[in-house]
């Protein structure tokens, strides 16, 4: 029988179990969440409600997080709290239960106890400890209960480090296995790895040890918790929150109780057991000192003068002050914005900041090397695991490949330590890369064959930095146009942040010419991780500031001409989304046949935040969007003053589905990818659907636009917010001018109107803001960040 997935239980509410539960919420499942019954109430007896307190400060702790858990507030409402004494017989109507209680086997096992009476056979049964070995904890369990058991460990956040770790014991079965691997692929938009039942599985066997060492080097060198952040985060292509900002996300009991776990039950085959951790910690765990749970850990928050302020912890008096004391050359380096040039340059580095790239790099290289096979068989998952679970931009052995090989070699050498056997042997064989690409296809080292092998699961991914290797057909400064194969072209920007510029235009114009000619639809995607900020304020900046009002109205005019050829073309044109799709980027999506979106789009207007109005045409499309809504002219004016609201609060959306619920998307007209890898894959696929049966639209000239009531309407609502202190009267001057777009100009009546008519109204009005001094301030300070 199939397997379907409806409803879920996790128990425990914790930092873990309430965020995986608004993970599945995300998804549109139904999620049970349970946790210990509040044992502290005074009723007598006590209410449902103060049983269930415990579970409910979890959820809603959770609920006040940044970043948010859940792709929408309403989703909240899949979720339902209960407790372990009153709700655990609900067990029997879930399809997957989730355990991501305390770290501790005894209690976890405790809790096993009480779900095999209540679990309907079949049923799958998780667990999210990060280290605890999974066949440990079938100790007493019954056959069905072993059968369906699975290590599934998730990452913090889940809703955004990607990584779900899939654990068997020799007991489950491989129909469970191949379901829970698949299923966190397309359904909870993971990136799955299979691991070995071993001490922590991968990314934490790695990353933890990595966390470790840093810890240490922070006492050894008697370097600050700032500075080792510093050294260890965005420098090195690791997550801002780097080292002590992620323990204090962890928990530091949490984190301690992983790394002793990991100390004790590594074998001796294992050459680094290094898991001790420095003396300042166990003062910490004594003041409960343990992270954002306990509201301080390695940094705590406080209100200075009515301003929130983060102090940092000095490990040698344990009192919380303001560091930043940086490091000689931390500047300098921090200016070199490519990754792989900032490592190169790091490890060259004299001094400090070098040294500790050295020592942390050479311990790291050679625990990794002597951690395969036991963990994996091969070392590319080291990499994925590391880029996925603890958002790394690149994994161990992508960074040693890239200082080179017998680099890595030497730093180990001066660190005393020396790499495992297989890498001796890979030297020894004359390779001298962990990784290779041979023609367009990435390929590893393989230790068993000593041979490079292309990476399983890449063969069908379209990878478009390495299509473009061999199939670009066009390209200019700013774009590459890329063959992808059966009749389809994508157009990849490649400007700084993506941002739209004059020559990424005419890169779109020359696309859909080719594309009209020769194939049959036209993508736009880019292959990082934000599509783009939208137009090149540079730019704009300078013609204002020149008093260019020629070139700034030329400019508009060829966003708007490429948003209409966009819509109007006679092949389809799909946008690929994800991450930041800004200003002038919402405004391509707008006038797109389709919208692909990753889940993780975050789509906005933004340009009133920078003194401007939308001037590619997103005015215009937002008075047609509205026109297409009218139904009686009772309500009219409400409509159009929800889209000038959109539009005036410069919001951002927090997801893909809250861009749907924001009006920037029209129904039938776009689709959500779970899984970031598949999106271009998911794009492909909706534009040949779109090419079996297109039919370009009709140039528009049924709009109706409202005139001068409402535009008196929403004048008086600006000037109200304006009296009321809420907006500045620079604020309230774009304001009046987005309204005169959007109802369409000086108008004594509602009239019907075609699109070019509020193309010229938006433009003229763009171009008088970008006169505007403060405008020009607002710019100026974004563009120089
Ligand atoms: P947490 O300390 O935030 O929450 C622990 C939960 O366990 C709470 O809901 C608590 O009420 C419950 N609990 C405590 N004692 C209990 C008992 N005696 N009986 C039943 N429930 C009890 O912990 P967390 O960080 O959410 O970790 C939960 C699990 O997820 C652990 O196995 C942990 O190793 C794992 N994990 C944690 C992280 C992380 O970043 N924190 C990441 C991945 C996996």
């Amino acid at each position: 029988m199939k397997r379907r997935i409806k409803n879920v239980a996790v128990l425990g509410s914790g930092i873990m179990g309430s965020r995986i539960a608004c993970h599945f919420a995300n998804m549109g499942l139904k999620v049970l969440l349970l946790d210990r019954v509040n044992d502290a109430y005074s009723t007598n007896p006590p209410t449902p409600a103060i049983r269930n307190q415990l579970v409910k400060s979890g959820l809603d702790k959770t609920l006040e997080t940044k970043p948010f858990p859940l792709f929408s507030k309403s989703l909240s409402a899949l979720i339902s709290i209960g407790n372990f004494e009153d709700d655990i017989h609900q067990l029997s109507d879930c399809d997957l239960i989730l355990e991501a209680i305390v770290e501790d086997e005894t209690i976890k096992k405790q809790l096993f106890d009480e779900i095999e009476k209540y679990r309907k056979p079949g049923t799958l049964i998780c667990t999210n400890t990060s280290g605890i070995p999974i066949h440990q904890l079938l100790e007493g369990r019954s056959d069905d209960f072993k059968a369906h058991f699975c290590g599934t460990h998730f990452f913090n956040p889940p809703r955004y480090l990607t990584l779900l770790e899939i654990i068997p014991s020799t007991f489950t079965k491989p129909d469970v296995v191949d379901f829970l691997m698949r299923y966190g692929e397309t359904h909870l938009s993971k990136d799955t790895i299979l691991c070995k039942d071993t001490p922590g599985f991968i990314a934490n066997r790695i990353g933890i040890f990595a966390m470790v060492s840093a810890f240490q080097l922070a006492e050894k060198m008697n370097l600050s918790v700032e500075q080792i952040d510093a050294l260890t985060g965005v420098l090195i292509g690791r997550p801002k929150s780097a080292t002590f900002r992620t323990a204090d996300v962890i928990g530091l009991d949490t984190f301690v109780k992983v790394a002793d776990g990991l100390s004790e039950s590594l074998s001796d085959e294992t050459a680094d057991k290094n898991f001790n951790m420095p003396s300042y910690v166990e003062t910490m765990l004594q003041n409960n000192w343990l992270g954002n749970k306990t509201k301080q850990g390695f940094y705590k928050k406080t209100i200075a003068n009515d301003k929130a302020e983060i102090l940092s912890l000095n490990l040698s008096n344990f009192e919380y002050d303001k560091d930043k004391y940086e490091l000689e050359g931390f500047a300098e380096l921090n200016k070199i914005t490519d990754l792989k040039e900032r490592l190169n340059a790091l490890n060259k580095t004299p001094g400090e900041i070098g040294n500790c790239f050295r020592i942390l790099h050479a311990q790291l290289f050679a625990y990794c090397t002597n951690c395969i096979p036991q963990i994996a068989d091969d070392f590319y998952v080291v990499d994925d695991a590391m880029r996925t679970g603890f958002g790394w931009v690149i994994g161990p052995f992508e960074i040693w490949d890239n200082i080179g090989l017998a680099e890595g070699i030497n730093l180990m050498d001066a660190e005393g330590r020396k790499p495992a056997n297989w890498v001796s042997q890979m030297v020894k064989d004359g390779n001298n890369t962990f990784y290779k690409t041979e023609n367009g296809i990435p390929s590893y080292y393989n230790i068993r064959s000593k041979t490079y092998k292309s990476i399983p699961g890449r063969e069908n991914a379209i990878d478009l930095k390495i299509l473009s290797e061999t199939k670009t057909i066009w390209s200019n400064a700013a774009v590459t146009l890329i063959d992808l194969g059966d009749g389809i072209l994508n157009l990849a920007f490649k400007t700084k942040m993506n941002s739209i510029d004059g020559e990424v235009l005419k890169g779109i114009n020359t696309a859909i010419e080719i594309a009209e000619r020769d194939y049959n639809v036209l993508i736009i995607a880019n292959d990082t991780p934000n599509f783009s900020v939208g137009a090149n304020l540079k730019n704009i900046l300078k013609m204002a500031t020149e008093a260019d009002w020629e070139g700034l109205n030329d400019f508009i005019k060829l966003f708007q001409d490429t948003a209409m050829n966009i819509r109007y073309s006679n092949i389809p044109v799909v946008v690929a989304t994800q991450g930041l799709v800004l200003g002038g980027a919402c405004e391509l999506c707008l006038h797109a046949d389709f919208v692909q979106m990753h889940a993780e789009t975050y789509m906005g207007l933004v340009e009133v935040g920078v003194g401007l109005i939308p001037g590619g045409g997103g005015c215009k499309e937002f008075a047609l969007l509205a026109s297409d809504e009218y139904t009686n002219s009772s309500s009219d004016g409400s409509i159009l003053k929800a889209r000038f609201n959109t539009i005036t609060k410069a919001a951002t959306s927090t997801s893909a589905i809250e861009a749907v619920d924001m009006g920037f998307l029209e129904t039938g007209k776009y689709a959500i990818t779970l899984n970031r890898n598949d999106l271009i894959a998911d794009a492909k696929i909706a534009a040949i659907t779109l090419s079996l049966r297109y039919i370009a639209p009709q140039k528009r000239k049924d709009i109706k636009v409202l005139g001068n009531d409402t535009l008196a309407m929403l004048n008086a609502h600006t000037h109200n917010k304006k009296s009321a202190g809420f907006i500045t009267p620079h604020q309230a001057v774009i304001s009046q001018k987005l309204a005169y777009v959007l109802c369409g100009g000086d108008l004594s009546a509602p009239t019907f109107v075609n699109e070019q008519y509020l193309l010229d109204l938006e433009r003229e009005a763009i171009v008088s803001l970008c006169a505007d001094e403060t405008t020009q301030e607002k710019i100026a300070a974004i563009v120089s960040k």
